[in-house]
């Protein structure tokens, strides 16, 4: 089967037709600018062929049937007629305490991602409009999937996502621990289990998918049992330009004396702070690093935070679980960066974590980077949150026809 997997921003639409008897991405596409006086499509067909244009795009429905266009009709072409997409599978950055696993879309389930835009303002509804263009171009025919960034992580306990505030801001607006990349986490955990061919409810792991955008999980028998995201996509440890978690105390002190609202509080935080805001540099870990070595010491500190936290979270998870017997990398700087994967497992060496750094080089595939006499076992896994979105959709799209 075909699975069209839509990652519908604010004004972007991404995609990825895979072909799921092989795994193969038939072709992939980014619809980019919608609304704006210069949208335009970029479409790249698994053999190479290429398709570029400019196409007014004021709403996603057009950004929907530009990649349509693309997919069935252009020179770039890969399907002779739309009725070749057996499913879409949707990615959902927030499925607020709704949904805990993939589900198949209908009236009530649009209506609730739509809902939760209060707690993701940019991407829940963008997500609704994509599957609105989607419904709109295909009718009710082509099954259509959800797969949320926040269901893995429905499955920790009370005390990892009940935050210490009054307990009544939970109750009236749901404010509590959610998580982020959920799709990714699940992906490298199971990734992992089978890469050490054992049974994922046999074992604890810690995945690390650190990006731009970055989290930490604990995974406990194949189950987030907590992660580093918090109520959104901010808490945790530094990332590019996000603070990861900051003494609230010092955010209302500065509010106060710069005379900040709750919103531009909201745009320091979110856009000013993390890699870009300590060094000064850059928010992308390559140009920080590259100012780093040539005696950049805003540079260096911003790269030693971010490893510092991060082997601090994961010490934290350890102690969670009680114990751990795998540590993934996952992501642009988590698959990337051998200094950092190093550095954080330094932090790792009293119990026994061993690198062996010839095997820390290697990049772009699934990779074991400990030593045999390693206590725990470290690996890169490239993530492949499409796959991921495409695997479970047509799983429950299976589902339905039996
Ligand atoms: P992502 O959000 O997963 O696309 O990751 C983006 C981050 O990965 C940026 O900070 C990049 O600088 C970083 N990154 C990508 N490639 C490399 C690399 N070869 N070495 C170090 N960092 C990298």
């Amino acid at each position: 089967m075909k699975i069209l997997v839509v990652n519908a921003g604010s004004s972007s639409l991404k995609y990825q037709l895979i072909d799921m008897d092989n795994e193969q991405v038939i072709a992939k596409g980014l619809c980019d600018k919608i609304g704006l006086a210069d949208s335009n499509i970029k479409h790249k067909a698994g053999d190479g062929r290429e398709y570029a244009a400019e196409i007014a795009m004021p709403t996603h429905s057009e950004a929907f049937e530009a990649l349509m266009y693309a997919l069935a009709e252009s020179d770039a072409k890969v399907i002779s007629s739309p009725d070749e997409i057996g499913a879409i599978g949707h990615r959902v950055v927030h499925g607020g305490t709704y949904f805990n696993k993939s589900c198949l879309v209908d009236d009530d389930v649009a209506e609730k991602v739509d809902e939760l835009k209060e707690l993701a303002p940019l991407h829940n509804h963008p997500h609704y409009l994509g599957i609105v263009a989607c419904t709109k171009t295909f009718g009710k025919d082509v099954p259509q999937v959800v797969v949320f960034d926040t269901a893995f992580h429905q499955t920790m306990p009370e005390k990892a996502y009940i935050f210490g505030l009054p307990y009544e801001y939970y109750e009236k607006y749901a404010v509590r621990r959610y998580g982020a990349h959920g799709t990714s986490h699940k992906y490298v955990s199971e990734r992992c289990a089978d890469l050490m061919g054992k049974d994922k409810k046999d074992l604890k792991i810690v995945t690390c998918h650190i990006g731009n955008g970055a989290s930490i999980t604990a995974v406990d028998g194949g189950i987030c049992v907590d992660t580093s995201m918090g109520f959104t996509p901010l808490d945790g440890f530094i990332m590019g330009t996000r603070s990861g978690g900051v003494d609230p105390s010092a955010l209302t002190y500065i509010a106060n004396k710069e005379n900040i609202t709750p919103d531009q509080m909201s745009d320091l935080l979110n856009k000013k702070s993390g890699l870009l805001g300590i060094s000064g540099v850059s928010s992308d870990n390559r140009d920080v690093s590259a100012a780093a070595a040539e005696g950049n010491h805003r540079a260096a500190l911003a790269n030693e935070i971010q490893r510092y936290q991060i082997a601090k979270f994961v010490g934290s998870y350890i102690a969670a679980m009680n114990g751990v017997d795998a540590i993934v990398f996952t992501a642009g700087i988590g698959e990337n960066d051998p200094t950092l994967r190093t550095e954080v497992c330094k932090h790792f060496g009293y119990m026994g974590v061993k690198i062996d750094e010839e095997k820390n080089l290697i990049r772009g595939e699934e990779v074991e980077i400990s030593t045999p006499d390693s206590t725990v076992k470290v690996f890169i896994i490239p993530t492949n949150e499409e796959l991921a979105i495409a695997k479970d959709t047509l799983e429950i799209v299976t589902n339905l026809k039996k």
